[in-house]
């Protein structure tokens, strides 16, 4: 059997873009996710599907444990929970700035955290973080997001450059616009239509999805071990910045 792949966020858009192909190409999984209905309503074999929020490092720690017991340990983790939550800062909630930095950074630092020092002791593995266009570039109303995003980049470099002796391969996936639900986040009214407004005419053209991302996913993911994709930025051809 192929090495197991754990991938958080795995109940819609990219994620589950992500555990449908890698399901197809016989990995088992685990799958993690607040919404385990949707986890176990994809039905996928060799399929561990644990509710797990990736703030709590504890049901983490516990849920890879489980997955480690049935099918050996995580060979690759694809790290993509995330949140988006539009605002102009001089307005926004603070609370929502600590969401997102909590569940962005902190959520993919217990992932790194759970499964990096077993890769290296292995001498292989591979931890996939999946940031954004906006860890490279800002866009408005995105500020706190963007610096969640850059700061995603910036530590999987410097994690990479630390697992880079250890033959441990550190992936920094950034796409661009992707319709998936990641716009309800945004509790701001207006700014959620704004965003539906200028990105509809990717959407409404079926330019990019989430399947497209996966894709490179799994392309990054199956090169060989020695070799490190170390980021991709991908966007819908139409998409200006
Ligand atoms: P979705 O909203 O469709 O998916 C987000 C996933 O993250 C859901 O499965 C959600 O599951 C999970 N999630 C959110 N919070 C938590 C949490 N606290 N604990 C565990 N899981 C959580 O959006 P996308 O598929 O678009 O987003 C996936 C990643 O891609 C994110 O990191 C996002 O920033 C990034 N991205 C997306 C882009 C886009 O345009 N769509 C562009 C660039 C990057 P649940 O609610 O069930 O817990």
């Amino acid at each position: 059997m192929k090495p197991l792949v754990a991938i958080t966020g795995a109940s819609s858009g990219i994620g589950e873009a992500s555990a449908r192909l890698l399901s197809e190409q016989g990995y088992p999984l685990l799958l993690l996710a607040r919404r385990v209905e949707r986890l176990e309503s994809l039905n996928l074999q060799n399929c561990l599907c644990v509710k797990v929020d990736v703030r709590d490092l504890e049901s983490f720690r516990s849920a890879i444990k489980k997955a480690e017991e049935h099918y050996g340990p995580v060979d690759c983790l694809v790290n993509n929970a995330g949140i988006m939550l539009l605002g102009e800062s001089k307005d926004q909630d603070p609370q929502e700035w600590k969401e997102m930095f909590d569940v962005n950074l902190v959520g993919l630092l217990n992932g790194v955290h759970l499964v990096l020092d077993s890769m290296t002791k292995r001498s292989e593995g591979t931890i996939i973080n999946v940031s954004s266009i906006a860890g490279r570039k800002v866009f408005p109303q995105h500020a706190i997001y963007c610096g969640t995003k850059f700061a995603v980049h910036a530590m999987s470099d410097q994690i990479r450059k630390e697992a880079s002796q250890y033959n441990v391969r550190v992936i920094t996936i950034a796409p661009g616009y992707v319709p998936t639900e990641l716009i309800e986040g945004t509790r701001n009214s207006n700014l959620k239509a704004n965003y539906l407004k200028s990105t509809e005419p990717i959407r409404s053209q079926g330019d990019i999805e989430s399947k497209n991302i996966a894709d490179a996913i799994l392309f990054a993911y199956q090169q060989p071990q020695t070799v490190c994709v170390r980021e991709v930025v991908m966007a819908a051809t139409r998409q200006p910045d």
